[in-house]
């Protein structure tokens, strides 16, 4: 089984709630953040000779967390095998096999 997690840019306003809900469920301090939300913006304006502005700004947001990649990366370099998959698909750490 392989769960995934689906984020639909089209529908993110970049308000940072789903940031907020992961650290109240954690319980993390108010310096770590496992979800988080970044802007990415660009583009510029001009005058066209009639006096009107053409723009071609833009502007949009991405919500990153853990991707619980089929084929994770971070489980085949952990040298303690703290880093694991489980059986739903799921990737975590073991904290107490972890050595930093
Ligand atoms: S994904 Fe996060 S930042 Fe984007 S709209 Fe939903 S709660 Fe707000
Ligand atoms: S931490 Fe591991 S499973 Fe998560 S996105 Fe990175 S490589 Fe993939």
């Amino acid at each position: 089984m392989q769960y995934g997690f689906y984020f639909n840019g089209r529908r993110c306003t970049g308000c940072k709630t789903c940031v907020l809900a992961c650290k109240d469920l954690h319980d993390l301090p108010s310096s770590i953040a496992f979800r988080q939300v970044y802007e990415y913006g660009g583009g510029s304006w001009w005058r066209q000779p009639d006096g009107t502005v053409t723009q071609d700004t833009f502007c949009y947001y991405v919500s990153v967390a853990c991707n619980h990649c089929g084929n994770p990366a971070c489980v085949r370099v952990c040298p303690t095998g703290a880093m694991h998959k489980d059986e739903r698909g799921l990737v975590s750490v073991d904290a107490a096999r972890c050595i930093g």
